[in-house]
This record gives structure tokens, C-alpha cells and sequence, in this order.
């Protein structure tokens, strides 16, 4: 039998975000099979992408995966308490004083500067204790990491690389979504030129498209985040198994007369007269308001039962206007549920008409949502 997360639903719920567990354990095997030989791990920052980060690694580590990388220390504790063996990175680094965190929760900073560099080394002095961290060299971005010039001071300081325990020497691609762009093998040059510098040890350069860019770019460990949760890595390629779904309550069906306006601003008058459905969901559920319409322009559908049901009018913070006139009455009744993320549209599509990517709208997905996880019981 198939799960019906409604089924599941708070009898309150305005909202729900279902998360498949078992499409993102297979997300991640795909991963790792197309970086055979090098370590897997997952970036889970931004609480696992929206998608929840206690549950995520809990069924990531059930798949295998021991490195996870997030943005900042406050994740890091979140992973700590769901994986107490996990080996974890912190891709904002180590400001000077945070040292004894770091420490006592067995993270590790990714350290992106000579300054940054030294206050650790001076942390891991005063404890008498070479604590491991990753290096990270900026190949080209200019966003974060060590230009090769502060690589090169860096490799003239064997006492500063000798008072803590480099782990992992890392870069971030830029273009890794644009298989031919020029920038994609410059950045693996200067990658390897900054390792070549310093002393042997495990290197790290792709994220979810850069997978798709080759052995050349796996190294020994591989940072997959958005493909995980079945985001597109790269252009002309398809996505992995969908993760998530999004569903909003009709909280009220009425008919409207033609002439008359729907929502603020009275942005779009009807040409006929239609059945509008309001559904519990706005832009403060991450629902932009780029995607809604005006008189002339389209904006977004949702389905009813399979059914589209085009969006009208602007967006409101609590409230979207979706209209029904088409969809069999039995459908699209108040309580009943329409799809905005799931079979027929993906985070991909929907993120594209709203002008932004899928990145953005995954990690914009409402806190008001009630989050329903399935696939746990898998494998
Ligand atoms: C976010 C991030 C990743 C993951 O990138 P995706 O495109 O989501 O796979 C990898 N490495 C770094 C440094 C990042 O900031």
C-alpha cells in the first residue's frame, strides 16, 4: 500500500512538507556510484537544504556516510547530537574563541585564511592537542579560501602546518553546473597547484555537479548537497529520485462574478466568472511572490487531484488564489489538498518561474509546514 501522507497530517496542518528518506539514501548511493573509489559525504547546511538535518543524518549514516559538512557551528552541534561518530566540517570556519566548542563537539573548521590558520594552530598550541581542520584554497571564485599566493606563505611555515593535523585540503568550483565552462578546468589547475605545495593529504573539490564533471574532479571525497534532495545538478541532466513534496489546504471555495478583482492591488480582474480556491500557504512559506499572476501574465500552478489549478492574482504572506472553475467540484473543496512541489512540478521548475534556483526555494520552504518523513523503515 502506498503511504498517504494527508493521511498522517495534523488535523490542524495548513501545510505539509513530506520528505522521502528512502529517495534520499538512494540519491546518495547514485552519488557515491558515480564517484566510485572516493568517500562520499554530505553537505546538510541550511538544515539539510530545508529538508530537516537530524532526520537526514540519521538516514545518510544508515547509508554509510561519515563526513558531513555544514555552514556554521550551530548546525554542526545539530549533526553532533544525530551522529556521534560522524566526522563533521564547518564550511564558515573558526573565529578566534570558539576554539573549546570546536573541540569539546569534536568539530572541525574549514580554515580559509593564513589568519585563520594561525589562530588555530595558537588554540591547538594551548591545549597542547593538534586538532584536525580542513584547508580550503580559493581557485578562482574569490569567495572563500586562500589565494595561491597565501598558499605559497603557508608552505614556507612547516612549524604553523605542524602545530595542528591537517585533514582535508579543499575548493569550491563556480561553474560546475556549466560542464564547458573554461573556468571548471583553470580552477582544477590551480587546485593542484596549491595542493602540490604542502604536504601530502586527502583532497576535495566536488560539490553536486562537479560529481558529473568527472574522475578528474572526485579526489578522495566528494560534497554533494543539493542533488541529495533531488535537486538538477547540472543543466541537461536529470534529477535524482524526488525528496520532497509540498501540499496547502483549500481553506475556502467561492465563486466570483466576472468584472470583479481578485487579491491586493486588484492586479487581475476575471474575464468570466470562476471559482476561486484559497489555499493556506503564501511567500512567508516560501512560496515567492514572483510566482503569482496579473492581468497578462501567468504565474504558477498548482494540481488538485491532478488537476491544474493556475494561480491568481498576487501572492499573499498566508494566502494564495488558485483558480478552480475547471476542476470537478468533488476535488477542490475546502480541507482538500493541492500539490505545489511533487509529481507534476518540480523544486527545479517552480524555482525557475519564480526567476530564482531550486537551491533558494528548497531552503526558503516554510517553518510552518508540517514536516512528514517517510522511507524511514527502508532498507
Ligand atoms: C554548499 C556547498 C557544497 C554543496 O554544493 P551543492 O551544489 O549543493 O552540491 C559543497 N561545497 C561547499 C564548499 C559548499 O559551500
Amino acid at each position: 500500500m502506498v503511504f498517504d501522507p494527508r493521511k498522517a497530517a495534523d488535523p490542524t496542518a495548513t501545510s505539509l512538507l513530506t520528505i522521502d528518506l528512502a529517495a534520499l539514501r538512494a540519491n546518495y548511493a547514485t552519488l557515491r556510484d558515480q564517484a566510485k573509489g572516493s568517500e562520499c559525504a554530505a553537505v546538510i547546511k541550511a538544515n539539510a537544504y530545508g529538508t530537516g538535518a537530524e532526520q537526514a543524518v540519521r538516514a545518510l549514516s544508515k547509508e554509510g556516510c561519515g563526513t558531513y559538512f555544514v555552514a556554521t557551528f550551530a548546525e554542526a552541534e545539530t549533526i553532533r547530537a544525530a551522529a556521534r561518530e560522524a566526522t563533521i566540517y564547518v564550511l564558515d570556519g573558526f573565529f578566534a574563541g570558539s576554539g573549546p566548542a570546536f573541540a569539546e563537539k569534536a568539530v572541525r573548521p574549514v580554515l580559509s585564511s593564513l589568519a585563520e590558520i594561525q589562530d588555530w594552530a595558537a588554540f591547538c598550541r594551548e591545549r597542547d592537542q593538534p586538532l584536525p581542520a580542513a584547508l580550503q584554497f580559493d581557485t578562482g571564485m574569490n569567495r572563500l579560501g586562500m589565494p595561491h599566493g597565501e598558499v605559497e606563505q603557508l608552505a614556507a611555515e612547516p612549524e604553523l602546518l605542524a602545530s595542528f593535523a591537517p585533514a582535508l585540503l579543499m575548493s569550491h568550483l563556480a561553474c560546475a553546473d556549466e560542464p564547458g565552462h573554461p573556468l571548471n578546468e583553470a580552477q582544477l589547475k590551480a587546485f593542484e597547484a596549491c595542493r602540490a605545495m604542502l604536504p601530502a593529504c586527502r583532497a576535495s573539490f566536488a560539490n553536486s555537479a562537479g560529481i558529473f564533471l568527472g574522475a578528474r574532479y572526485h579526489f578522495d571525497l566528494v560534497r554533494p548537497g543539493f542533488a541529495l534532495y533531488g535537486g538538477k545538478a547540472a543543466e541537461g541532466r536529470e534529477a535524482l529520485r524526488r525528496v520532497i513534496r509540498l501540499e496547502a489546504r483549500i481553506v475556502q471555495v467561492h465563486d466570483a462574478r466576472a468584472g470583479t478583482s481578485v487579491g491586493y492591488g486588484a492586479d487581475q480582474s476575471l474575464s468570466r466568472p470562476t471559482r476561486i480556491a484559497t489555499l493556506a500557504i503564501g511567500y512567508a512559506d516560501g512560496i515567492f511572490r514572483a510566482l503569482g499572476a496579473r492581468e497578462g501574465q501567468s504565474g504558477f500552478t498548482a494540481y488538485i487531484g491532478g488537476h491544474a489549478a493556475p494561480a491568481l492574482g498576487r501572492i499573499s504572506m498566508d494566502l494564495i488564489t488558485l483558480d478552480v472553475t475547471d476542476i470537478p467540484e468533488g476535488l477542490a473543496h475546502r480541507g482538500a489538498w493541492a500539490e505545489i512541489i511533487g509529481e507534476h512540478v518540480s523544486v527545479d521548475d517552480l524555482a525557475a518561474r519564480a526567476g530564482t534556483i531550486g537551491y533558494e526555494m528548497l531552503t526558503s520552504l516554510s517553518s510552518r509546514a508540517q514536516r512528514i518523513y517517510t522511507g524511514s523503515e527502508a532498507r
